[in-house]
């Protein structure tokens, strides 16, 4: 016999028995939560909604499907340098397969057990497959990672390797012969950076995820701040698995210009490179300092040469 709509909250979301948390005074299970927010902290809230074949291909594993949900939204947790704190999850399903639904918890509270946020309500409908999350976290007060704060001069950055999400899901779906695990794995287990945003608060500027390609992305940070960029494309950071399943020019292509990497983007003043980079090693993430900001509020790409490359959505080809 399948489960009630409420057997199905309690056996797979209702963990909050287990949870040990001063700030929440209620999770599930009333009309609505309650929580005793911390004083001397900013309270930070972003949701973000996916939907099943536009966000993710049709038959998306249920688990990844999951992590997946929760990662995008604790990805712009981390943009800020918030400490995620608790989370609500509105949750539309075509039917009540138990299994779908158990699978789907497994990756969902896998990923929400490692940065210890914890689920306190939501809504369960029935409709096309849809995920809306709204995560919230702590920064103490005034100290959050902005997109508007980057100044001429300073150093801009990236988190891990750029492109290969877009690449894994171009092959997703795709039955060959190349080997392309790690690269579908960074589309489907994207790893929010909260850790390493929380560390950087204190030496970066501004920052931003990385979810529509780096150079959509920085140029947000470029409009809110009214600054422009140098970017050197020989310094953008390819994995070696995205060069040798898509070729280098291929490779920086969706570098720059594919999502879904949910990397960070950030800039800082050239006075803390050191302590960026120390953050990094005790984060054991790779960084890279791709470029500088200036004041001429353009986005300018140089190639090692010093060469200026024009890039269109089409991709990038030298002058
Ligand atoms: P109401 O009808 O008052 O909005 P619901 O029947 O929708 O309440 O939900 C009952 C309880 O279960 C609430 O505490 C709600 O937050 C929680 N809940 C419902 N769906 C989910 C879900 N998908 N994940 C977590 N909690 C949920
Ligand atoms: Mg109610």
């Amino acid at each position: 016999m399948s489960l009630s709509e409420f057997e199905l909250i309690q056996t797979y979301f209702n963990r909050i028995d287990k949870v040990n948390d001063p700030d929440i005074l209620l999770g599930i299970g009333d009309d609505c939560a309650i929580i005793h927010p911390q004083s001397g902290k900013d309270l930070l809230l972003s949701v973000d909604t996916l939907i099943e074949g536009v966000h993710f291909p049709i038959g998306t594993s249920a688990e990844y499907v999951g992590w997946r949900s929760l990662a995008v939204n604790l990805s712009d947790l981390a943009a800020m340098g918030a400490k995620p704190a608790w989370f609500t999850l509105a949750l539309t399903l075509p039917n009540n397969n138990e299994a779908w639904i158990k699978a789907f918890s497994i990756g969902l509270f896998n990923l929400a057990d490692q940065h210890e946020i914890k689920l306190i309500g939501g809504d369960t409908t029935k409709g096309t497959l849809s995920i809306t999350i709204q995560v919230h976290g702590y920064v103490p007060t005034g100290e959050s990672l902005r997109r508007d704060k980057a100044v001429p001069d300073d150093y801009i950055y990236v988190t891990g390797f750029l492109g290969d999400a877009g690449s894994g899901l171009r092959h997703i779906t795709k039955n060959n012969e190349l080997n392309t695990d790690y690269l579908v794995a960074r589309f489907q287990q994207p790893q929010p950076r909260l850790s390493f945003g929380q560390a950087i608060r204190a030496y970066a500027n501004s920052a931003i995820d990385i979810s529509d390609g780096l150079l959509a992305d920085l140029s947000h940070i470029l409009e809110k701040s009214k600054v422009g960029a140098c970017i050197n494309i020989d310094d953008i950071p390819c994995s070696p698995q995205l060069i040798a399943i898509e070729g280098k020019n291929e490779a920086l292509n969706l570098a720059l210009t594919a999502g879904d990497d949910y990397e960070l983007c950030f800039t800082a003043s050239s006075d803390n490179h050191e302590q960026i980079m120390r953050c990094a090693t005790q984060h054991q993430l790779l960084v890279t300092r791709i470029g500088t900001i200036t004041s001429e509020c353009l986005l300018k790409l140089n190639d090692a040469n010093g060469n200026p490359v024009v890039v269109s959505s089409h991709g990038y080809q030298h002058f």
